[in-house]
Order: structure tokens, then C-alpha cells, then sequence
């Protein structure tokens, strides 16, 4: 605690009529947006930096809401979803709770050296983006290295004062996209173009973790992304979440020639065939168009059907596909699969 007097989010009289206790200020989530950049954001449309923020509701000293993105307690989220009227559900997606991505979470440090990870990292373009800059749950991961909306090298620290993101220690009432050490409007920070051959090792790591997620975890894979770097220079023995962006971008370099015989294979041999395709082909874009055709255009005959005729239609949720989230399709794919093995 700070020697500030104690404050508090208190509701007036005139809006306590209309809308309960909850906070006077409504802020939405953002799509992918991660837990502690909202809560940043709740504090200053209140009037008061992360620190007092935190004083405020007794959430401790340091990291306290990148704590809070890692282990949001019953407490917390009933907090929050009480007087910020977000459902439950929206505020604990934007946490991470699945066990393979919390294996390849940055950690939570702050001061650090050049060669050693943030626990953030952004992409100024993306923070540019809109009227509402907010950092995305996925700069989280340390499998993540560039922006593939930019085509750029993401940033883990302050371009000027070499510090990492700190908006969570903020004291004076400036938006997160202002470096607390110095002030830079991050947005403004120059991006690097990733070269093409990295940025589709990059892009094939990415979707290989998603399709893991979408089959569900697989530590294995989480183990062999996390030794990526002794695979890359036989000299380095700390794991991936340890180095910096810069050093990771100079990992992924090394393994280009290596992608199939590094991450290709599985157990499973349709996950061994998917991986080896996203290798081969860049990455799940490339591919979606044949899979959604295979799961919801073609009849038993390879023949087309309209829409609401389709056969496999009736065994997938409708979002599936008509929303275009692959992960949802992949695991419909997969389910799929399994289910006619077990039928067959
Ligand atoms: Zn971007
Ligand atoms: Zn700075």
C-alpha cells in the first residue's frame, strides 16, 4: 500500500437509482483483449491510475493484475462481474486457464535484462488500431513473435527506456498505452518487418498450438515448443519462455530447415498429418478452405448441397461454419474423425 489516504469507487445517489451499486462507468471488453488491460482500462475511465486502483480494492502490491490474469480467484471475478456488469463467462475467457498455453506463458517479471523475456508484449500498430488501445490476451504467449495483421516483429519492452510494460504499477492517470517509465506513447514505437521465411516458422508454431488446444492439451507438444531453443543452439539450456522476442525471432530462425522433424510428429497420426500440413502449407489458412468444403459442403457422393441441406450440418453446431473460427472447426473435425472411428 502507497501513503495515499484511502479512496473508493463510490456510486452517487442519482445513478445508484438507475443501475444498482455497479460502477458508474460501463467498459466493454475487446475482442481478445486480456483481463489486466481491461482492468486498467476500468480504473482510468474512473478516474484513478492501476496503483490507487488496486489499493483501493486491497489487490496487493507488485503484478497485481497480472496476477490476476494467471489465477483469478471466485472473489475476484465475483467482484468484478458485480460492479462492471460483465458476465462471468466473458471475464474468464480473457484469462488464461487452459494447462498447455499456461506452460508457455511469459513470466511475471518486470525489471529485466536484454536478453531475458517481458511478461507483455504489443504490437504498436495493433495499439493504434480504433479508438480503445488495449493489449491482446495472446501477446502473452512466448510462442508469439510477430503480428500477422502488421506483418511485423512484436515489442517486448519500451523502444526509448528499454523497460517493460508496466501499466499495472501506473501512479499517475495516464492511458496503458503510455510507458510508465518515460512516458512514450507506445502506439507511435517503429515496427520491424519480420523476414518472410521466419515469420512462416512463426505462423506454423502458432497454428500448431492452436490445433493442440482444439484437440485439447497435449503437454508433449508444450515440452518440445519450451526446449525449442536448446533444439535451435545446442548451448542454450533455459527454456522459451525465458528469452526475449528478439532472441526467440533468432530461434525460429534457426529451426526453419528443421520444422517437420522438430514439430511434425504426434501419437496420434491424424494430429501428426494436420501439423504436417500446416508446415508444409504456411499455416491454417492455407488449408481451412479444403477442410470447411470437406466437413460441410460435400454429400457422401463429393456431390454440393445447398446450404441447409447438407449432410454434416445436422452433427455440427451452425456456428461452426458459418463464423469462421477454425479452432471450432478443427475440433468439430476432429470429434468427427473419432466419432466415425468409434462407429466404424
Ligand atoms: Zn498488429
Ligand atoms: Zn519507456
Amino acid at each position: 500500500m502507497g501513503q495515499s489516504a484511502p479512496i473508493s469507487i463510490e456510486v452517487q445517489p442519482r445513478y445508484r437509482a438507475v443501475q444498482g451499486d455497479r460502477w458508474p462507468v460501463q467498459v466493454s471488453p475487446r475482442a481478445g483483449e486480456l483481463l489486466s488491460s481491461w482492468i486498467h482500462r476500468v480504473a482510468f475511465a474512473h478516474g484513478l491510475p492501476p496503483r490507487r486502483f488496486a489499493d483501493a480494492l486491497n489487490f496487493g502490491t507488485g503484478m497485481w493484475s497480472p496476477r490476476l490474469d494467471v489465477d483469478f480467484p471466485n472473489w475476484a471475478l465475483r467482484l468484478f462481474a458485480h460492479y462492471s456488469g460483465v458476465a462471468p463467462d466473458t471475464l474468464v475467457r480473457m484469462t488464461v486457464q487452459d494447462k498447455f498455453w499456461k506452460r508457455l506463458l511469459l513470466p511475471l517479471r518486470h525489471d529485466v535484462s536484454q536478453e531475458k523475456s517481458t511478461w507483455l508484449q504489443f504490437c504498436p500498430k495493433c495499439l493504434a488500431v480504433g479508438k480503445t488501445p488495449y493489449f491482446r490476451r495472446r501477446w502473452r504467449f512466448a510462442i508469439h513473435v510477430h503480428c500477422r495483421q502488421h506483418g511485423c516483429r512484436l515489442l517486448d519492452r519500451c523502444p526509448r527506456c528499454q523497460r517493460g510494460i508496466a501499466s499495472f504499477d501506473q501512479t499517475e492517470l495516464k492511458p496503458q498505452h503510455c510507458c510508465v517509465a518515460c512516458g512514450l506513447d507506445l502506439r507511435r514505437a517503429r515496427t520491424q518487418p519480420l523476414d518472410a521465411e521466419t515469420a512462416w516458422v512463426a505462423q506454423c508454431i502458432e497454428d500448431i498450438g492452436r490445433l493442440e488446444f482444439a484437440k485439447g492439451s497435449n503437454q508433449s507438444l508444450a515440452s518440445r515448443l519450451l526446449e525449442l531453443p536448446g533444439m535451435a543452439d545446442a548451448g542454450k539450456t533455459r527454456v522459451l519462455t525465458n528469452f526475449s522476442v528478439e532472441h526467440r525471432i533468432g530461434f525460429y530462425r534457426l529451426i526453419a530447415s528443421r520444422m517437420v522433424d522438430l514439430l511434425g510428429s504426434d501419437p496420434s497420426p491424424l494430429v501428426s498429418f494436420w501439423r504436417k500440413r500446416i508446415i508444409m502449407e504456411g499455416g491454417i489458412d492455407a488449408i481451412m478452405q479444403s477442410l470447411s468444403d470437406n466437413l460441410a459442403f460435400r454429400g457422401p457422393r463429393g456431390s454440393l448441397y445447398p446450404p441447409m441441406r447438407r449432410p454434416l450440418m445436422r452433427k455440427l453446431p451452425r456456428k461452426v461454419v458459418y463464423s469462421g473460427e477454425w479452432h471450432d472447426l478443427v475440433r468439430s473435425y476432429l470429434e468427427l474423425n473419432a466419432r466415425s472411428r468409434g462407429s466404424s
